[in-house]
């Protein structure tokens, strides 16, 4: 197999998105009901890192309401999910009406599958049809699949997707946060060809660290790197039109790259964004847009209704 982050070293950086999450929730940033369940040791993070995942969730969560808002029947698939409570979040707010697949390592879904087990208010948002089996790490039901695979090989990959009875025709929204920089290039090269080939409608939404090349960007090499979890991609893609080569190249026909720091400007309710800027004092201003310019949201999409993503998007 192609080289990747021990699944150990992986699994933290999992965990640390978790615990970040929560700290933005504890701030009253964002809104989740369910992360807490999947913290073990909850910390309170600085506003520049409770910033930059409101950031994240913000712009994510535009678009994928965008998704959801338009009409007919979807699906969500997550490469890399980890501990991702997305779902749970939607099915509270009453958008749960969609085929939501998540994939990661075994070691991950078996623990997620722990947790969903033993814990009543997240069982039940996971239909009582379905199935939890926390030993083989999936878990089945009518509108949530949480399935392992190792996105390094493409059968797996494949094998999820009969298994989770993707339909090819239906539009999907694929989403892959903080996952193909961890690969070896020529892996998430495959997994982005591969989903182009899959579905006929589609958007695979990608955001991720870019720009290695300054200081700031080498620190940020250095340290996941002394974390066991070296950032793989990042000289493959170490631009934003890097970033929207590898879908153009790779059968997406249009893609669209941003900035984090731009997104934040331009792209975010104003209105939310000055609520959140209330919420604790911060003056890390250089450090803020040092670190926003470091991170990227990208996304390719493929049209066949020749419509229905007229205006996706930023
Ligand atoms: N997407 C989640 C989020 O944003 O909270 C988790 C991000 S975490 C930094 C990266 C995730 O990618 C981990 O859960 C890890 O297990 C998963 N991952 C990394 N390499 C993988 C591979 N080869 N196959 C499947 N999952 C992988």
């Amino acid at each position: 197999a192609a080289a990747t982050s021990s699944p150990g070293a992986v699994q933290a950086t999992n965990d640390d998105a978790s615990a970040s999450k929560l700290s933005c929730v504890k701030k009253g940033y964002i809104l989740d009901d369910f992360v807490h369940f999947f913290v073990k040791r909850p910390i309170k993070r600085a506003p520049l890192i409770n910033r930059g995942y409101y950031a994240r969730w913000a712009a994510i969560r535009k678009l994928l309401l965008q998704f959801l808002d338009s009409v007919g029947p979807k699906q969500i698939l997550s490469l890399g999910a980890g501990f991702d409570t997305t779902y749970f979040q939607l099915e509270e707010e009453g958008r749960g009406e969609v085929k939501y697949v998540e994939l990661d390592f075994l070691e991950v879904t078996s623990r997620k599958a722990t947790i969903i087990a033993s814990r009543e208010q997240l069982q039940k948002k996971v239909e009582s049809l379905g199935t939890i089996s926390p030993e083989r790490g999936e878990i089945h039901s009518k509108h949530y699949m949480l399935l392992p695979v190792d996105l390094r090989d493409i059968n797996s990959l494949e094998k999820a997707f009969e298994c989770a009875q993707l339909d090819i025709s239906v539009p999907t929204f694929i989403l892959s946060e903080c996952v193909l920089i961890y690969l070896d290039p020529d892996v998430s090269r495959a997994v982005v060809n591969w989903a182009a080939q899959k579905f006929n409608t589609a958007v695979f939404v990608v955001y991720e660290q870019y720009s290695p090349e300054d200081a700031f960007g080498q620190q940020m090499i250095k340290n996941l790197e002394s974390r066991g979890c070296p950032l793989l991609g990042i000289h493959d893609t170490p631009s934003l039109e890097a970033k929207r080569e590898r879908f153009t190249k790779n059968g997406w026909p249009r893609a669209v790259a941003l900035n984090m720091d731009e997104i934040y400007r331009s792209e975010i309710d104003p209105i939310d964004r000055r609520r959140i800027e209330r919420l604790e004092i911060f003056d890390e201003f250089e450090e803020w847009h040092m670190m926003q310019e470091h991170y990227c949201l990208a996304y390719g999409i493929k049209d066949a209704t020749q419509g229905m993503f007229d205006n996706f998007g930023f």
